[in-house]
């Protein structure tokens, strides 16, 4: 029972890891993922290794490749375009379904004031923070626990591509129209503004994905 317990325990701090180092760039898109070689500098048993790459390929980070190996998944322009299209699907709905939830939430003013600190700093991590917390609380707001349970999963696919988006101070101005439609309780025109960032993002991501397919 015990046992058992320590390698769960393992298994997750495992899949925390790789995750992070996935999601940071610090382990390359397309990198091959050696289960003995990862058991070896972590000081584990491979059991557990194999278990959280198991359980990344089910969130979609990582490709497993029959008798060959675990590898991060790369980004083609077919994976970007069912990421967008999920995301077109999630938010769009909450936005329209949820909007008055959202607009009386506590959070939409506090993130207006740091959306337009973006305008103000230019400060990269500050965007993406913002972002995040803008495409959350559109799709929090719903309450419905498995439409966000699916969107939280979604999110970790949007991060592994979110650095190919380098006009992020664009994106911040299309946020601001967003949250600003909301505020001012027009729904059409936040909806309008919403489908609008995630086609631009989607139109820039495929862009850079052309122009730099050799990973950072
Ligand atoms: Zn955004």
């Amino acid at each position: 029972m015990r046992k058992k317990l320590e390698i769960s325990l393992v298994r997750t701090k495992v899949y925390d890891l790789l995750k992070e180092e996935i999601l940071s760039g610090e382990i390359h898109l397309g990198q091959r993922l050696n289960v003995r070689k990862l058991s070896e500098e972590l000081g584990i048993s491979p059991t557990p290794v194999r278990d959280a790459l198991l359980a990344l390929s089910a969130d979609g980070l990582v490709r497993v490749v029959p008798r060959v190996g675990f590898f991060v998944t790369e980004l083609t322009e077919n994976y970007i375009n069912e990421i967008i299209e999920s995301r077109i699907m999630v938010e769009s709905f909450c936005l329209k379904k949820y909007f008055d939830e959202i607009r009386n939430s506590p959070d939409i003013l506090k993130l207006y004031d740091e959306v337009k600190k973006v305008i103000d700093t230019e400060n990269r991590k500050l965007f993406d923070e913002s972002d995040e917390v803008l495409h959350m609380l559109i799709v929090k707001s719903s309450s419905n626990k498995t439409i966000i349970d699916f969107y939280e999963k979604l999110w970790d696919k949007i991060d592994l591509v979110r650095h190919l988006n380098k006009r992020y101070l664009d994106s911040n101005k299309e946020h601001l129209s967003i949250i600003e439609s909301i505020l001012k309780n027009e729904k059409e025109s936040a909806i309008k503004f919403l489908l609008r960032h995630i086609e631009n993002v989607k139109d820039e991501t495929l862009k850079n994905l052309k122009t730099s397919k050799v990973t950072k």
